[in-house]
């Protein structure tokens, strides 16, 4: 009987060699600390295009090379606070009374135990009444924008600087969402190659521009990152193909493949970086956040 997993010419043992040498090369990758913090808000309109799993890896990916890295969640849900092993019950004190409340943010943040330079700032599910709530409230496009510039500032001015924070909203262009893109320099939308993902983005494009003229002259679509690609089908090689052509400079080189294991970590209060650190998941994931890491912000950001 001959087995098939020594045998070079078999699909699966090209996966794993190919698995192996992408291994290897991010061993030798640098991932410098950037020159200042940069702030990213993970959007998409859509629900289940991988904006949480997306938010939890890619700032797993930077804990693991020891930069000092905040999520910040939300979205309602709390999928984010799960992935990343912090309580979220409802007294937990959370974003939710940042945006309502004027908690700073030191008041609210718990350390992921998915590594030592990883935090979390949870949501609770008091965060669903908060898109009405902040109607009424003044400054309503800006209360994490302003929780969120003190804290930077503070962290800087006591010599332990932020290096990267990642914002994950919820699946609508609501005032959260808003509180996101004010509250960013970059955006990062990452894009399902399931089904004609283009069609839903000039929606999504059009709020940007509308925050950078209103709201924020500083954010930038900065990074797009094609996720649950199956490359077996043609669709996903077209949807790839179609937003590359679309957005030359921002899709990122990486790209995040259909995995089981990305779907099976929240469950074990997990991003799959430590779930299943050498699999094609984590190894993706890693591969994109060097990618981010190596492509410094196009202008000099001045979040004032
Ligand atoms: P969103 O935050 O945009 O709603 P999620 O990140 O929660 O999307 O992803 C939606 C679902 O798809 C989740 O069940 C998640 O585990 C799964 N998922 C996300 N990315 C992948 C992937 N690359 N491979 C397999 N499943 C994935
Ligand atoms: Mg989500």
């Amino acid at each position: 009987m001959t087995d098939v997993s020594f045998d070079a010419s078999t699909p699966l043992a090209r996966d794993l060699a190919a698995l192996t040498s992408r291994r290897k090369a991010l061993g030798d990758v640098e991932v410098p600390r950037p020159a200042d913090t940069r702030v990213f808000t993970i959007s998409n309109q859509k629900g289940g295009v991988g904006k949480t799993t997306t938010t939890v890896n890619i700032a797993a990916a930077f804990a693991r090379h020891g930069l000092k890295v905040l999520v910040i969640d939300l979205d309602p849900q709390g999928n984010a606070s799960t992935a990343l092993g912090v309580d979220h019950t409802s007294e937990v004190p959370s974003v939710y009374d940042v945006l309502i409340d004027d908690f700073p943010l030191e008041d609210v943040i718990q350390k992921s135990p998915e590594a030592d330079t990883l935090y979390c700032v949870p949501s609770t599910i008091h965060l669903a009444g908060a898109e009405i709530e902040l109607v009424s409230q003044v400054a309503r496009e800006h209360r994490l924008r302003t929780a969120l510039d003190e804290f930077v500032d503070r962290a800087r001015k006591s010599k332990e600087p932020w290096d990267y924070i990642f914002i994950d909203c919820p699946p609508s262009l609501g005032l959260l969402t808003i509180n996101g893109f004010v509250a960013a320099t970059e955006v990062m939308i990452p894009i399902q190659c399931e089904y004609y993902a283009l069609e839903g983005l000039s929606q999504l494009l059009g709020s940007i521009r509308l925050i950078q003229k209103h709201l924020n002259p500083t954010l930038e679509l900065s990074t797009i990152l094609l996720t649950m690609f199956d490359g077996r089908t043609n669709l996903a090689n077209q949807v790839a193909d179609d937003v590359r052509e679309h957005f030359p400079s921002q899709v990122l080189k990486a790209v995040i493949p259909r995995a089981v294991r990305i779907s099976e970590a929240p469950s074990f209060g997990q991003t799959v970086i430590t779930y299943d650190p050498s699999g094609i998941g984590a190894v993706s994931y890693l591969e994109a956040a060097a990618e981010i890491a190596q492509r410094a912000p196009s202008r000099k950001k001045v979040r004032k």
